[in-house]
């Protein structure tokens, strides 16, 4: 298999700060389209992966799941893609195809494993696969989406991971008008989370332990927020939501959140902390609650995701960065300082000096 170098950020230990380093892509095959990535987003999920929170990090490790940029080259037998075409990549680069999963175009829950976009396994190099914080990508048409042309480019990347892991969810749980949905943590995913579940006509909560997003929320399209912290404020809206999305990256005491549920109401989790969430029985047997997951999204709903952002001009409000800043913005992120996604401006890493140059 034929390869080439390109330029990226990566880290070489849990505890090491991301760097430059050369990673090697294979070149297109006959299915295969090249991006030159213009815009990365910044997920929470890049940050667990690369200090190894969730474990099974290999190294070294390049981060990005966030994906716009450019079809610069394609194979011989893509259809889907031609030369120029604005393309976005999300948290998935191949499946097995073949699974009752996948046959469903449920990609990311594919049986065998789907192969996540980084550290997953690049089956035609035998390494791992090297994320978006990089000068190109190498993918199969078949994971590739297209992008509308009508909205901002680098506020459109974060769609590609947490748009469509919050839009996946609240479309399986039927949200829509006549709906109450509390959205919980109000970073890349939850801010995106309010936006879409507005835009699909529900009544929209936002549930923060920030008292600098309470006016915020409010301009992102929250009909109400509550703060967490405010004991009295949770009292009073105790069963009243019909659905709760639950976007946190910490520790947090879920049973609290559950209160707020109505009869019948469920949670569902994206958020996915090092640690386990420690359910009372009771906050779910009384009323028949129900506590539930969900990842990311299959790649016909992530296009059915971006065409409906594209209709209703739904983007992530981005701090755009430099590739250089990413060890600065990862404390940020930590800290819940960023309003509401942080985008790497993929020019700044090809004007970095390569480490073997
Ligand atoms: P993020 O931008 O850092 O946002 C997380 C938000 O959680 C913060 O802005 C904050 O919101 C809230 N929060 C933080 N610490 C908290 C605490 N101790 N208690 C309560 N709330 C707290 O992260 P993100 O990129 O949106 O990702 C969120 C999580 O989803 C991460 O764990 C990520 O790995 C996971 N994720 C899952 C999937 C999936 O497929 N399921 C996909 C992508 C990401 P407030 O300031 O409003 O409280
Ligand atoms: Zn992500
Ligand atoms: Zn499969």
């Amino acid at each position: 298999m034929n390869k080439y170098s390109v330029k990226a950020f990566g880290t070489a230990a849990p505890e090491a700060d991301l760097k430059p380093m050369n990673i090697e892509r294979r070149e297109v095959t006959a299915k295969d389209v090249e991006i030159d990535i213009l815009y990365c987003g910044v997920c929470h999920s890049d940050l667990h992966t690369a200090r190894n929170e969730w474990g099974g990090t290999v190294y070294p490790n390049v981060p990005g799941h966030e994906i716009v940029g450019r079809i610069t080259k394609v194979g011989s037998e893509v259809t889907k893609f031609q030369v120029g075409d604005l393309a976005g990549v999300g948290c998935m680069v191949d499946s097995c195809r073949e699974c009752e999963s996948c046959k469903e175009g449920l990609e990311q829950y594919c049986e065998n494993g789907n192969v996540q976009t980084y550290n997953g396994h690049e089956k035609y190099l035998n390494q791992q696969t090297f994320g978006g914080y990089s000068e190109r990508v190498v993918v199969d048409q078949d994971f590739v989406l297209k992008i509308p042309e009508n909205l901002d480019l680098a506020a459109t990347a974060p769609l590609l991971c947490a748009g469509i892991t919050t839009y996946s969810p609240l479309r399986h749980w039927n949200v829509g008008p006549g709906k109450k949905v509390g959205i919980v943590g109000i970073g890349g995913l939850g801010h995106m989370g309010v936006k879409i579940a507005k835009a699909m006509g529900a009544y929209v909560v936002v549930i923060t332990t920030s008292t600098g997003k309470v006016e915020d929320a409010k301009r992102l399209g929250a009909d109400e927020v509550i703060l967490s912290s405010n004991e009295e404020q949770m009292r009073a809206n105790a069963g009243t939501l019909h659905f709760i999305l639950d976007c946190v990256s910490a520790q947090h005491n879920i049973n609290a959140y559950l209160s707020l549920l109505k009869r019948d109401g469920s949670l569902t989790l994206v958020g996915a902390p090092e640690h386990p969430l420690p359910v009372a029985p009771f906050s779910l047997i009384p009323t028949r609650r129900s506590f539930a997951g969900s990842m990311i999204g299959g790649i016909a709903e992530t296009q059915e995701m971006l065409n409906f952002c594209g209709q209703h001009n739904i983007t992530s409000d981005i701090e755009l960065i430099r590739m250089q800043d990413i060890n600065n913005a990862y404390e940020r992120l930590l800290k819940g300082d960023v309003k509401y996604r942080f985008v790497i401006d993929m020019a700044s890493l090809k004007n970095e000096v390569n480490p073997s140059e």
